[in-house]
């Protein structure tokens, strides 16, 4: 049996060498999801859209809420440039 085999079966032995072992593949996984996901917010220009999902819902528009000026109460206004979903907020 050669010196590689012994420290190969040596290395088998340790604590954690399975795991530290596949890392390589790991990072290669991660590094794969990392990517698709930076190509997915690359052309984001807001948040993402309850409807269609893309990122490009923001608010467009706010103002106080006439039903609860007294309150406080502020309207904002959504919309996503992409499919034109349109949704109103208040917020305090
Ligand atoms: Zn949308």
């Amino acid at each position: 049996m050669g010196v590689l085999e012994d420290v190969m079966k040596a290395l088998e032995r340790v604590p954690g060498w399975k795991r530290i072992a596949a890392l390589p593949k790991e990072v290669d996984e991660l590094r794969a999801r990392v990517e698709a996901l930076e190509k997915r917010l690359q052309p984001a220009t807001g948040d993402q859209c309850p409807k269609c999902r893309e990122m490009h819902f923001m608010l467009v528009q706010s103002h106080p809420d006439p039903y609860m000026l007294e309150l406080g109460v502020m309207r904002d206004h959504y919309q996503c440039s992409a499919c034109g979903y349109q949704d109103q907020r208040t917020r305090t």
